[in-house]
């Protein structure tokens, strides 16, 4: 395939200069570029030859062989261009190089490598909150202290001292890459002068070391609506770190985790907690006071209730903050053993021993428990 004239394909006379190779290749670059022309071969194919002629036709060494020896001129050059070529590989790397350096202003977030100066978002970040179970189930108010880079107000974020200048980095010519040569192979790196963005700092910021950001901590009052759980999340649009080179800001994250409750347990929108009961009560029948939320409630008991026995009660539990019914408050009641007990009132249990006399019957549990142990010993003889 004969190629085309690299002056013909950016259409330009060839004695142009550098303005003019560079503001015909933005014009064509911008009209065939891969992103404003999706799944358009001859589009990619243009865009990639008038890539080519601009990195040519910008390379006075490689422009000064074209002009005398037309495509054998750069062609041959060991893999450096014609090659290995732009296709992929290596040569996409410097076709990304170029691509960035004319077009990171007009293209934001396009592919490919950013120019250093390129607007570019801020991070999110994410601040880890514990809240108590009350406050994550009625919703709340917190104000939290966020430390974050902001730009720094002293230097407007430029990081050069106030009345004090930058200039154009003698070592890149401003262009945040340099060009080594490697054997046969041209390789772009970031400047080591500038650190890629292009322009020296002779006199640094006094407050931010010529960074052009400082940390502050900001406090933030954060709303938390009624419900929320661990794991959810709560967005602030805009509160991470401040964009870079008037990129928009990113977000802040604030992870919400409940911290554990002395009374209730949480599972969803479901609460459970225990309530001790002493067993005459659990055996005659009678009423506890159970805490809720919102305060203590009655709760009947039946008679004869066993330890563990789950009482529900409707509409005690969370309103989820997803919407939806509010969840149960499951009370768990817990039998407890007497203690420090008189003479007398071991006496009187005595007696009631006595009462009950060898019969399981009163015991539900108990007669059913020594069948089984019965029975298992009974399995084990051979
Ligand atoms: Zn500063
Ligand atoms: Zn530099």
């Amino acid at each position: 395939m004969s190629k085309r004239d690299y002056y013909e394909v950016l259409g330009v006379e060839r004695g142009a200069d550098q303005k003019e190779i560079k503001k015909a290749y933005r014009r064509l670059a911008q009209k065939f570029h891969p992103d404003r022309n999706p799944d358009d071969d001859s589009a990619a194919e243009k865009f990639r030859e008038v890539s080519e002629a601009y990195e040519v036709l910008t390379d006075g060494e490689k422009r000064a062989a074209y002009d005398q020896f037309g495509h054998a001129g750069v062609d041959g050059q060991g893999g450096g261009f014609g090659g290995g070529g732009f296709g992929g590989g290596a040569g996409a790397g410097g076709f990304s190089d170029i691509f960035g350096d004319v077009f990171g202003d007009i293209f934001g977030g396009g592919g490919g490598r950013r120019h250093p100066n390129a607007p570019q978002r801020g991070s999110d970040l994410r601040y880890n909150l514990e809240l108590d179970l009350e406050d994550a189930v009625a919703g709340t108010s917190v104000d939290i202290r966020v430390p974050r880079h902001v730009d720094c107000e002293r230097c407007d974020g430029e990081g050069a001292e106030p009345g004090s200048t930058k200039e154009t980095c003698p070592t890149c010519a401003g262009h945040g890459q340099v060009r080594m040569q490697q054997g046969f192979f041209a390789v772009q790196q970031t400047c080591p002068t500038c650190h890629g963005s292009g322009q020296h700092i002779k006199v640094p910021c006094h407050k931010c070391n010529g960074e052009g950001r400082v940390r502050e901590t900001r406090t933030l009052s954060v709303k938390i609506p009624a419900g929320v759980d661990t794991g959810d999340r709560i967005r602030l649009n805009g509160e991470g770190e401040t964009g870079i080179n008037g990129g928009p800001p990113g977000d802040l994250y604030v992870q919400v985790a409940i911290k554990p409750h002395h009374i209730f347990q949480r599972d969803g929108r479901h609460l459970q907690c225990e309530v001790p009961i002493n067993f005459v009560d659990a055996a005659l029948g009678g009423e506890l006071e159970v805490p809720t939320l919102d305060g203590r409630v009655k709760l009947k008991i039946p008679a004869e209730t066993q330890t563990g026995k789950l009482f529900r009660l409707k509409g005690k539990g969370v309103k989820p903050v997803r919407g939806g019914p509010p969840g149960d408050l499951l009370c768990k009641v817990v039998l407890e053993t007497p203690v420090k007990l008189s003479e007398h009132q071991k006496e009187l249990l005595r007696q009631f021993q006595d009462s009950l006399g060898e019969s399981n019957s009163h015991s539900p549990k108990k007669s059913g428990f020594f069948d089984g142990v019965k029975k298992f010993f009974e399995d084990m003889k051979p």
